[in-house]
């Protein structure tokens, strides 16, 4: 059985634009898994923190056979091999993976909470969704259009295709 699945990502240090691509390519090798599609990147101001450089994010569309857990440990391993260092809550950080949706699922346990538990309110996570599929729901059947009509802006830009690496 498979579930399709759509990981946020994001980067504010050491190139940002090539630790996305370089973890796109990542996350399409994984065991179990192929990639179907990849959003544009964005530049997005930081949530918390505001003494550190704006981010770049995006979010990839994801089948795969892996339980959500183990889904997770894929990603926080390929979130260390870019060293990814945890120094401060919404600090900077290299590349963040986060699951903002696996299939229908609701979770809520102590290590993962889906959908992601911010997504409703980042527009940095909601439009890179729509790029992927214009007529996404959450597992309640809230339109992730709807959702991203209503986020403030915070002055998400598109990045040109020639900013990527
Ligand atoms: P935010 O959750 O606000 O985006 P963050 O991505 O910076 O913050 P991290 O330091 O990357 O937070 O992760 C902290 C913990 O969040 C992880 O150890 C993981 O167990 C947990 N977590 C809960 N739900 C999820 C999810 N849907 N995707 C990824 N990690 C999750
Ligand atoms: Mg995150
Ligand atoms: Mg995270």
């Amino acid at each position: 059985m498979t579930t399709d699945t759509f990981i946020g990502l994001g980067s504010n240090l050491k190139d940002p634009a090539a630790q996305l691509a370089r973890a796109v390519s990542g996350l399409a090798a994984l065991p179990d898994t192929v990639l179907i599609a990849q959003s544009a990147f964005y530049a997005s101001r930081p949530v918390g923190p505001q003494d550190q450089p704006d981010f770049v994010n995006g979010a990839v569309w994801l089948r795969t056979s892996l339980p959500a857990h183990q889904l997770l440990d894929q990603l926080q391993a390929i979130e260390q091999a870019h060293g990814r260092e945890r120094l401060r809550h919404w600090g900077p950080r290299t590349l963040d993976l986060d699951i903002l949706l696996y299939g229908d699922q609701i979770l809520d346990d102590e290590r993962l909470t889906i959908p992601h538990r911010e997504l409703r309110t980042r527009d940095f996570a909601l439009q890179p969704l729509l790029d992927l599929k214009a007529d996404l729901t959450l597992p309640d059947g809230t339109p992730i259009a709807e959702l991203r009509s209503q986020c403030p802006d915070n002055g998400l830009r598109k990045l040109p295709p020639a900013d990527y690496p």
